[in-house]
């Protein structure tokens, strides 16, 4: 009999989600900015230390607002990795900006710090580093540079809710911070996301763009007597029903981190032999980072091919999977962006990584058969 199937995700509900929307539906208030909206808004602003939290029908939006936000024009250049989800370099895209892409560090897989200032013209306006599995990027460094020339930090923390860099919460930050809550990252509400503001200047605008480019929120708290357009913006509020679902989830955030740590650290126990062996290699977390589990990922040795790799395990009913392919090699990144050097980190470890299996639920019997189906990867050898 063949083992039961292994999926690559399984979203998580804490059980609470119903019973909040029908809260939600019981106070006959739909539209967005109720009261669960506004717990979501203080759980952010206390938990990620922002000055600002806004909720956002995805981490993409609050880019796209992060992107209204800091008046990307036309060929005005952002630095960012190649090796990230398309909405980082796509939000800015959408202004007119022009993603230059840098390469990545080879231990972290984040944007790689010392290559920033290479890469900065008289058109570079922001810098948008990636968390990348919700492990920070050196944060120092990128502030740094930003304040001597000038330029805005846009973090993209989408898989960083609950980590934080040297004591800060991944998101507080850069001038602006973005989080994910789609079923695929460790806090869901199906779509969602959010937009952290740190530089309160850019506040009083941020909730305009977020509301049809009106004052609405202004007129909500009496500070105006009547609403109207202001500036550019769109409708980047979700309904309370997702603030419901949401709030259901923030309430549990320790819970959930804590047991996916435990899953992680699992199975960077059980991988360290094979690491050892060179069949892999196993994540790298940095002194001054604490990290929120979000992602377990292998780099597979040079002499394994992924595909069989990925093969070998489906055959074993075990659904891994691998991203990015890099934006500067894809159609739309080679038509609006340019590679900053020749980005050989990013081109060699995006074809070597493969992500394992990591829900919360998933069992240490689950973790053993992934791993010992990992064992028998030296007969892939080439
Ligand atoms: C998931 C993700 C996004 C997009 O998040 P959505 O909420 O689905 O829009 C953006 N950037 C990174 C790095 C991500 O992992």
């Amino acid at each position: 009999m063949k083992n039961a199937p292994i999926p690559f995700n399984r979203p998580h509900m804490t059980g609470k989600e119903l019973y909040y929307i029908a809260e939600a539906h019981f106070n006959g208030r739909l539209a967005g900015d109720g009261p669960f909206t506004a717990k979501c808004h203080n759980w952010l602003q206390q938990n990620g230390a922002c000055h600002k939290a806004l909720l956002t029908h995805s981490c993409t939006a609050a880019l796209e607002m992060a992107a209204i936000l800091l008046d990307i024009q036309p060929g005005d250049e952002i630095i960012m990795p190649s090796y990230t989800f398309v909405s980082t370099a796509n939000a800015f895209v959408s202004r007119g900006g022009v993603p230059v892409f840098v390469d990545i560090r080879a231990d972290t897989l984040n944007l790689d710090e010392t290559l920033i200032e290479n890469a900065i013209t008289t058109r570079t306006k922001a810098i948008a580093p990636v968390h990348y599995a919700g492990v920070s990027a050196e944060m120092n460094t990128v502030m740094d540079i930003a304040r001597r020339h000038g330029l805005k930090v846009v973090e993209d923390a989408a898989q960083g809710v609950m980590s934080s860099y040297q004591g800060a919460a991944l998101g507080s930050i850069g001038d602006l911070g973005t989080y994910s809550f789609h079923e695929t990252k460790n806090i869901i509400s199906g779509e969602g996301g959010a937009l952290l503001i740190n530089d309160p200047k850019l506040t009083l605008r941020a909730e305009i763009i977020r509301e049809k480019g009106t004052d609405r929120s202004r007129f909500f708290r009496g500070e105006v007597d009547k609403y109207t357009w202001q500036d550019l913006g769109s409708s980047f509020l979700p309904g309370e029903l997702i603030a419901a679902f949401l709030w259901a989830q923030l309430e549990e955030a320790d819970k959930i981190t804590a047991q996916r740590l435990k899953n992680w650290n699992y199975y960077h126990l059980l991988l360290e032999p094979l690491e050892n062996q060179g069949l892999l290699r196993r994540p790298m977390i940095p002194a001054d980072c604490l990290h929120n589990a979000h992602m377990y990922y292998i780099l597979l040795s040079p002499k394994l091919n992924r595909q069989q790799v990925l093969n070998e395990l489906n055959q074993n009913n075990i659904n891994a999977v691998s991203h990015y392919v890099p934006l500067h090699s894809s159609p739309a990144g080679q038509r609006y962006g340019r590679a900053e050097g020749e980005l050989k980190n990013t081109n060699a470890l995006s074809e070597r990584l493969i992500r394992l299996p990591l829900w919360f639920g998933l069992t240490e019997a689950e973790q053993n058969r992934i791993v010992e189906a990992l064992k028998n990867l030296d007969k892939l050898l080439r």
